[in-house]
């Protein structure tokens, strides 16, 4: 079996889920690039609590959705971090709740440039730098999908279910392109998680509003999802790839 490096380039890192990913990688031993677009603030925290676990931590700005950008974060992250180990394409948006009729063209267009073209981006890069064919060492790309994707969320955003059902497809293709490569490529579908994303969508008590309608009669956590990540990044997983992992508590 081929050692993947240990480092990880985490998108969206400076909240939820990817927050929670670069603790948990850090807790493993990873260096991590924590990939942000807005939120400094949130991304300095999560480098300091990287740090504070005795690993490095690199703070990346990028808006995935914009080609240049990526292609500058992939770079700083080789410049400060060396090889990629890696990718978990965790960044994304949700949008208000809207049936398909409501949807404008404006709106369409954000969602898919940043929950699915973005991540196409970003794992386009990683592949180049992971694949044995170029002289890479391996690695591993998670996406962090949806159950949305599984469930349509009608009258909600469909939209969105969209942009990560394409997410899936690119997790089965792209993995079965690089299995040959030493490079698997995995997905997650959180359900109904505790992060900041509802209230970012104007509802910010959505989780606390759902919870007894869930089978376990809560909301998953960003922890649980980045424990699910890391197993999937790590040797445990090695027979895993081109496919997707529910974590929905049922859903
Ligand atoms: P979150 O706390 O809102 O975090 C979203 C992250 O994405 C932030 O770090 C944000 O960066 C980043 N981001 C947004 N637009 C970006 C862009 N254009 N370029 C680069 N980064 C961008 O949400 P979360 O709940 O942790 O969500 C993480 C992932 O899980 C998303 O893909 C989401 O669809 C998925 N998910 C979440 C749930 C849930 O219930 N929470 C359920 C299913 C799937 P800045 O804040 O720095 O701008």
């Amino acid at each position: 079996m081929v050692a993947t490096p240990k480092t990880i380039l985490i998108t969206g890192a400076s909240s939820g889920i990817g927050a929670a990913t670069a603790i948990a990688a850090a807790e493993c031993g990873y260096d991590v690039g924590i990939g942000y677009h807005s939120d400094r603030e949130g991304a300095e925290i999560t480098a300091k609590r990287v740090r504070a676990l005795g690993q490095t931590a690199v703070i990346l700005q990028a808006d995935i959705s914009d080609p240049d950008d990526v292609e500058n974060m992939f770079e700083h992250f080789d410049e400060e971090l060396g090889e990629l180990g890696v990718l978990v394409n965790n960044a994304g948006i949700v949008d208000e709740p809207a049936r398909v009729e409501n949807i404008s063209h404006a709106r369409l267009r954000r969602m898919f440039d940043i929950n699915t073209i973005g991540p196409f981006l970003c794992a386009k890069q990683a592949a180049i730098r992971m694949s044995y064919q170029f002289g890479g060492a391996g690695g591993v790309i998670v996406n962090v999908s949806s159950m949305a994707a599984s469930l349509g969320s009608a009258g909600r955003y469909v939209d969105y279910a969209a942009s990560k059902g394409a997410l899936d497809v690119l997790t089965k293709g792209l993995g079965d392109e690089m299995a040959a490569n030493h490079v698997r490529v995995v997905g997650v579908r959180p359900g109904i998680i505790d992060t900041e994303i509802h209230a970012k969508n104007g509802e910010p008590d959505r989780v606390r509003n759902m919870s007894n309608e869930l089978p376990m009669h809560r909301a998953g956590s960003a922890r649980e999802v980045a424990d699910t990540i890391v197993y999937l990044m790590s040797d445990k997983a090695s027979y895993i790839t081109a496919t997707s992992i529910d974590v929905g508590g049922g859903r």
